[in-house]
């Protein structure tokens, strides 16, 4: 596997029914990626601590709300490289 990689390891179309858990690994992260172009790295230890590693990762979407636009779904997508989760003032997350 080439670490260096960045960017987008899995979107919407690609992921298929993908689980939380599959974006919680050493080399990736998870982005919220809304339309209006706020993003926000997603910390899923909550969820994943509540037993719902096994549940698509699409299923998450509904508990995010973009705190710029209003909208109350917002786009998951598994990206490479571990980072810490920021930029969570864009992003309101419901545990
Ligand atoms: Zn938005």
């Amino acid at each position: 596997m080439d670490s260096e990689r960045t960017g987008r390891m899995f979107d919407r179309g690609s992921w298929g029914n993908l689980s939380l858990s599959h974006g919680v690994r050493e080399d990736r992260h998870i982005r919220a990626v809304c339309r209006c172009g706020a993003t926000a790295i997603i910390d899923p230890s909550h969820w994943i601590s509540e037993g719902a590693g096994g549940q698509p990762l699409s299923s998450f979407e509904d508990r995010l709300r973009c705190i710029p636009c209003g909208a109350r779904s917002v786009p998951l997508e598994i990206w490479y490289r571990q980072t810490r989760a920021t930029y969570q003032g864009a992003i309101y997350i419901f545990r």
